[in-house]
């Protein structure tokens, strides 16, 4: 299968039709760039949704697997694994958190932390208490809990009866938040900044007022960093802007650098409720993905690492204040590093596809924000590149 038009010819009969796909089947990347089968180079302003921080074919990140794949690729959590011990711990010496529960996925860290939410409120307070409090627009992934987690009515349609017990507030509205607490609430779970929400950043103000709230009435904070965490926002993890530290924190995405790795990690506190034989994973923390983690670490558990992603992610916002004074359908634009939204007042779904054609991979979140999470290693050039595409569409843009 070399050619684009009989992969899609046979995609089309064999696979469940669960993704709109765009007309390109990638084989090969270079830093933020990718190719397709047809010749065609694309610069990469997505990176695999956030996965790819450290840029596509990365040296270290393909030694280190390699290296690992010839030596040893699986042996269940029966045993130890080196790289998973060492992942495990640079993970809780650089996170505020003590313990941690390693998986696949994102769905399947945020089960984690609603199992573990539901555990320890049942064996502290008994029965009753186990409702999870989350944000509208919310999202945290596609499992039957964290669907029902989820605050978006289209990714539910369907699957009813739901998990019960999930509670949607709207996102950033503390009252709203403090009267949806009630005794039978175990935790509230939320994005610091709501990535397919349409990349809206929670205030500080809000992070700081929730960690209270859930202290004073013993509910897990959870922080849903899956998009957002390493690296992305230009420190280690999101809720460090707003200097916090959260109960509970769930990682994915761009943990395995592009293989698949996810992680739940908590505080002390809650070490043993999780107790042998109630929770696990057969693939979880596999040592091919955990030794890519161990370079993604390397890279972004740096200074001027991540001072390149805040200073990258101002010239993209500086781009885009500028083109707002010239294409009036900008209505603003917002994120924080490298998790860009542009707010338009028009939809995007077409300037998506033109920048497709012109060879620039952006998505579109709620109808109307233009998203970006390009690699965490983007020079000045490529985003110039990227500003060039997009002002030549907007030009055309009514
Ligand atoms: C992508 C994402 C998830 C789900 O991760 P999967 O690996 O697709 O299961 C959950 N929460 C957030 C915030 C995400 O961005």
């Amino acid at each position: 299968m070399k050619r684009l038009e009989e992969i899609q010819e046979i995609s089309g009969k064999v696979f469940f039709p669960t993704y709109n796909r765009y007309a390109a089947a990638m084989t090969r990347g270079e830093g933020a760039y990718l190719f397709d089968t047809e010749g065609r180079r694309y610069l990469d302003f997505l990176s695999g949704i956030g996965v790819a921080s450290l840029g596509h074919g990365h040296p270290a990140l393909a030694e280190a697997v390699c290296e690992q794949a010839k030596r040893l690729t699986h042996v269940s959590n029966l045993y130890f694994m080196p790289p998973q011990t060492e992942l495990a711990a640079r993970l809780t010496e650089a996170a505020s958190l003590d313990r941690v529960f390693f998986c696949n996925s994102g769905a399947e860290a945020n089960e984690a932390a609603i199992k573990l939410a539901r555990k320890y409120a049942r064996e502290k307070y008994g029965e009753g208490r186990h409702e999870i409090i989350t944000l509208e627009d919310s999202f945290h992934g596609r499992t039957l809990a964290t669907v029902s987690a989820t605050g978006q009515a289209k990714v539910k349609e369907g699957f009813a009866p739901l998990l019960e017990g999930f509670i949607h507030v709207p996102a950033g509205d503390i009252d709203a938040l403090r009267r949806a607490v009630t005794d039978k609430t175990c935790a509230v779970m939320l994005e610091p900044i709501l990535g397919e929400g349409g990349v809206v950043v929670l205030p500080d103000a809000y992070l700081q007022t929730v960690r209270k709230l859930c202290s004073e009435r013993d509910i897990l904070f959870v922080v849903d960093e899956i998009q957002v965490g390493m690296g992305r926002t230009g420190k280690l993890f999101a809720h460090q802007w707003a200097g916090i530290e959260p109960d509970v924190m769930t990682l994915a995405k761009a943990m395995g650098g592009g293989l698949p790795l996810g992680a739940m990690l908590a505080r002390e506190k809650y070490a043993d409720v999780l107790a042998a034989g109630s929770h696990g994973s057969t693939f979880g923390g596999n040592p091919v993905a955990c030794r890519a983690g161990l370079v993604v670490m390397d890279h972004v558990a740096d200074g001027s690492f991540l001072d390149h992603v805040v200073e990258m992610g101002e010239l993209i916002h500086a781009r885009f204040n500028g083109m707002a004074a010239r294409f009036g359908f900008i209505e603003e634009v917002r994120g924080r590093g490298l998790i860009v939204g542009v707010k338009l007042s028009v939809p995007c779904k077409e300037i998506v596809a033109r920048a497709f054609e012109k060879g620039l991979l952006v998505n579109c979140t709620q109808e109307s924000v233009l998203r970006m999470l390009p690699p965490l290693i983007i020079s000045e050039k490529e985003v110039e590149e990227m500003v060039e595409i997009l002002s030549d569409i907007f030009k055309d843009t009514v």
